[in-house]
């Protein structure tokens, strides 16, 4: 008899998709066992339902009778009088291409245990015990994971063990044909484990990515991170991008042509931005993955758990990740403005950051930022952005009026020191940033919270010694905007932005234009129309040629150029700032 729950993971069918989880249950509840399915993911604030994946649940005892299982809710199963050892299998489909599901295929596989590896009720602090079992078909294939090995081959399938199911489901798996690169960073062995195909050079990739890791780990006090090994999963593939963050591991998907090209190569914008992924999910292990929201200790995966603090947990992680970037040096000064001015651009040109607040943003993530629609940039402001610029302003602002060498660092060390081991109350934060920042610090974040009103960015940066230009060459912001319309390449409108002449033209989502003063559509005749002028437009709303015409208005400067100022000391503010 064990008190460990014991999962085995093996590949069901290659060509259909599908995984299988055998879930092994000691002792199960004499009265009944429940198991339940995850709907949620941490770090991914929507009820994902992951259920809908499960094609089947059957049940057995030990010796391989059948056992009666039924369904009681939409994503809960019941034994009624289980055997003595009650044996659970789990069908899911797995062909959800992103770091939050399972994908399988017959180049790789892709496995969050948080899809198919039922919680067994009463049991979650119980040890688990995970299997993973190489697929016939394919004996060249290795696997990669965060978890603990306890009896594993040297491709990586085999046995781990997970000191409980919180730590089971914080532990994805990547399967096929991977390069691995090792590093050692705060004394510990990190890896970069590639899958997907790449060109490129994996070496500098390493190189980068260990300075980035190392400089965090010398620059955030102790405690240590607790984790034995840490890897990098990195999926590169033709678009899909995205990151999630975990305790031992990460798991990104990047575009394969973000990969540098050679240890010489100049940094460019895609692999800055590579480089951005990987330093944001491993800022993480301290923002969120460590010190997190009372609400998520522990995790209730079953329920919506909400909380006004995303805004911390991403705007802190969003400014440090590119912050760390130019203080280890992998990108240059000049990039990283760069890159701010571009994160500045992006919060000017929303409307919605003048109809929500960022405290609003994060308590209704669920409902509102996870799930977009053509109006979300209207009345949905970014936590991740406006957070991070919070963090800018408030970097500033400690430097200014507090002085004596305390910046926003003084918080993030305070923060880890007080919060590595439990779950912060809310406004915690705010009051800890307070009593630090005194009361001009105070006042800005309390708006900078619970209000919309603009952020004081330009007086913050001269602070920190750098000019702030706004002007309206919306091309130059790269957003794809134009007189307020966001379209794809094939003339369909995706958003129409409030207040702009697309919207006073009666132009909406959905709509297809076909003309522009009777020339065929091209983006050039829009984005080449000046303040104004008039432009007729053809357009397909449902199906029916419609006609409007769009008189071009003077564009608001919310394109944000930033640069080194001119007064003999802002050198020095911007040194002390970023390096
Ligand atoms: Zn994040």
């Amino acid at each position: 008899m064990s008190d460990s729950i014991q999962y085995h993971l093996k590949v069901a069918d290659l060509h259909a998709h599908q995984f299988e989880i055998t879930i092994i249950i000691d002792a199960p509840k004499p009265e009944g066992q429940k198991l339940s399915c995850p709907r949620w993911i941490p770090g991914s604030y929507l009820i994902r339902d992951f259920a809908k994946h499960i094609i089947r649940v059957t049940a057995e005892d030990g010796a391989g009778k059948a056992v009666l299982i039924e369904k009681h809710a939409i994503d809960t199963w019941f034994v009624q009088a289980p055997p003595e050892t009650l044996v659970v299998k789990v069908l899911v489909y797995a062909w959800d291409f992103s770091v939050r599901g399972a994908h399988l295929d017959h180049f790789h596989g892709f496995f969050n245990p948080i899809v198919g590896c039922l919680e067994v009720e009463g049991r979650t602090e119980n040890t688990c015990l995970f299997t993973v079992e190489c697929p016939d078909s394919k004996p060249h294939w290795q696997c990669a994971t965060g978890m603990t090995p306890l009896a594993c081959d040297d491709r990586g399938f085999g046995q781990y063990q997970l000191s409980n199911y919180h730590q089971l489901v914080d532990c994805p798996l990547e399967m096929g044909e991977l390069s691995e690169f090792k590093f050692t960073a705060g004394n510990k062995p990190h890896r970069i484990v590639l899958s997907g195909v790449w060109q490129g050079s994996a070496e500098r990739l390493l190189n980068d990515v260990q300075r980035v890791c190392q400089y965090l780990q010398n620059w955030m006090p102790d405690p240590a991170l607790d984790f034995n090994h840490y890897s990098f999963l990195c999926n590169l593939t033709d678009k899909t991008y995205g990151g999630l963050e975990h305790s031992s591991s990460t798991a990104l998907m990047a575009p394969r042509k973000y990969m540098p090209a050679s240890m010489q190569a100049t940094v460019t914008d895609d692999y800055a931005v590579l480089l951005g992924l990987f330093s944001h999910e491993y800022f993480h292990n301290w923002f969120i993955k460590r010190i997190k929201p009372s609400q998520f200790t522990p995790y209730r995966y079953q329920e919506i758990s909400l909380t006004q603090q995303l805004w911390v947990f991403e705007g802190f992680t969003s400014y440090y990740d590119d912050l760390s970037l130019v203080r280890s040096g992998v990108i240059s000064q000049q990039q990283y403005l760069s890159t701010l001015g571009k994160t500045i651009t992006r919060y000017l040109m929303g409307p919605g950051q003048q109809v929500q607040s960022v405290t609003d943003s994060s308590f209704d993530a669920w409902i509102k930022f996870y799930q977009p629609n053509e109006n979300t940039p209207n009345t949905v402001v970014s936590y991740y952005i406006k957070g991070a610029l919070i963090c800018l302003c408030l970097d500033a602002l400690i430097r200014h009026h507090v002085g004596g060498g305390k910046s926003l660092d003084t918080i993030v060390f305070e923060i880890w020191k007080r919060y590595h081991t439990g779950g912060v109350p809310e406004k915690a934060i705010e009051a800890l940033i307070g009593t630090i920042g005194g009361p001009h610090v105070t006042a800005f974040l309390e708006k900078a919270l619970y209000t919309t009103e603009p952020l004081p960015l330009a007086e913050c940066l001269a602070i920190l010694g750098v000019r702030l230009d706004l002007s309206d060459d919306q091309k130059k912001s790269k957003t794809g905007h134009s007189h307020g319309l966001l379209l794809d390449s094939n003339g369909r409108v995706l958003t129409v932005l409030s207040g702009s002449a697309a919207e006073r033209a009666g132009l909406a989502s959905d709509d297809v234009i076909v003309a522009l003063n009777q020339q065929m559509y091209a983006k050039d005749i829009l984005d080449a129309l000046p303040s104004g002028q008039t432009l007729g437009i053809h357009f397909f709303r449902d199906g029916i040629l419609r006609e409007t015409s769009l008189v071009a208005q003077a564009l608001p400067k919310t394109v944000a150029q930033l640069s080194i100022g001119s007064e003999s000391k802002a050198r020095d503010l911007v040194d002390s700032w970023l390096n």
